[in-house]
């Protein structure tokens, strides 16, 4: 028995249990694909789009290539860029912020939550000038922020809410699902994302039709008709074959969404009380689909070595926030402007969570961080 569990190898993030339960489905999906010898902008991206826009309660979805794309092109329809300000949080991924300073806006960041890590609409307000158009409001780890906060001080202030549902596809706060409080919203369905495509893929989600039309308009070239070009457009197209994978996925996302949350449990079960790791903390009002589970702790580093010794894979969601990144030097940011998404950087570890994960393998994962913390490290 301790010899076998000894053996055992866990992956940060395994496809297989997923992929296995629907292999056929998705082979079916790319015969279709592949006989219809229609690839680009089609009847499968189309059936996507709704199915889509049905799971998120919009009436509007605009498949595109990637989580970036959603976002750059959700700033362009708001005609967001030089001269305007976006609130961002100091503690991202980088893509929320990329987005901003590719349509030539200045990204002003705002610190989170230090128990939910996700955007404190408190420091929202204390940021807002006269220049700031929008918020971009990100749904870290999979945990919905809170979005009655954000929507007051919007409205308030007049802003437009982008909200990056990257991490959160069926998270919802107040039972309203993430995706469809924003005026117009962006995601990833990034492979290893909680709805992953065999490639990359992304989504905008809108109730606004003016907002979809001209999405559309944005990914095709900023075309409506065919050779006659309205907007300095981009090519950030979804393809065919992935909407078509991506359909199938959909079907099975609620089921794959309940087991990331029942590993979740046991994961808080098992670990509660040890050493001075802190569990991730959940609003009253949100949910968490758990694209990560996130534990924070002073000896991070020491902590992550050991797993890795013992065949464990963690991952750091992110090692460095993105005002202390090369490519935002020129902002003029240095380290202690934003001493929670620096702590968080410093302290968080991300065990490994995927669907399919057997309770055995959570508990070789709990039995080996108490080993870490009883041995006195
Ligand atoms: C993954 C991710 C993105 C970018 O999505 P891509 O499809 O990889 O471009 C944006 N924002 C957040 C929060 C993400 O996690």
């Amino acid at each position: 028995m301790i010899s076998n569990i000894r053996k055992m190898k866990i992956p940060f993030l395994s496809f297989q249990p997923m992929q296995e339960s629907i292999r056929e489905e998705m082979i079916n999906s790319f015969t279709e694909v592949y006989d219809s010898a229609w690839y680009v902008l089609g009847k499968k991206v189309e059936a996507f789009e709704q199915e889509y826009a049905s799971y998120n309660s919009v009436s509007h979805c605009v498949g595109v290539s990637n989580g970036l794309d959603a976002l750059v092109i959700s700033l362009k329809t708001l005609h967001i860029g030089v001269g305007d300000e976006v609130i961002v949080p100091s503690n991202t991924f980088i893509a929320s912020v990329l987005a901003v300073t590719y349509v030539g806006a200045t990204p002003v960041f705002v610190e989170p939550d230090e128990k939910t890590y996700n955007i404190n609409p408190v420091s929202i307000d204390r940021a807002i000038t006269s220049k700031t158009k929008a918020i971009i409001a990100v749904h870290l780890y999979g945990q919905a922020c809170d979005m009655t906060a954000i929507s007051r001080i919007a409205e308030k202030h007049r802003l437009f809410i982008i909200e990056d549902n990257a991490q959160a596809h069926g998270a919802s706060f107040n039972n309203k699902i993430t995706g469809s409080w924003g005026h117009i919203n962006a995601t990833s369905f990034y492979p290893g994302k909680n709805l992953g495509a065999l490639g990359d893929a992304g989504a905008i989600t809108t109730n606004d039709q003016a907002l979809a039309d001209q999405a559309r308009v944005f990914r095709n070239y900023g075309s409506q008709k065919k050779y006659y070009n309205q907007e300095a457009g981009f090519n950030m197209r979804l393809d065919e074959l992935q909407a078509a994978f991506l359909s199938v996925k959909l079907k099975h996302i609620d089921k794959w969404t309940r087991q990331r949350q029942e590993i979740a449990e046991w994961y808080r079960q098992l670990l509660m009380g040890t050493g001075d790791i802190i569990l991730p903390f959940i609003h009253s009002e949100s949910t968490h689909v758990y694209h990560l589970f996130v534990i924070t702790t002073h000896k991070r580093d020491e902590l992550m070595k050991f797993l890795s010794e013992g065949n464990i894979q963690t991952q750091i969601h992110y090692p460095v926030p993105p005002h202390l990144q090369d490519c935002y030097k020129y902002l003029g940011f240095s380290k202690g402007d934003f001493p929670i998404a620096e702590k968080l950087a410093e302290t968080c570890l991300s065990l490994p969570l995927y669907p399919g994960m057997s309770r055995r393998e959570v508990e070789f994962v709990a039995d080996n961080i108490k080993r870490f913390f009883t041995n006195g490290f």
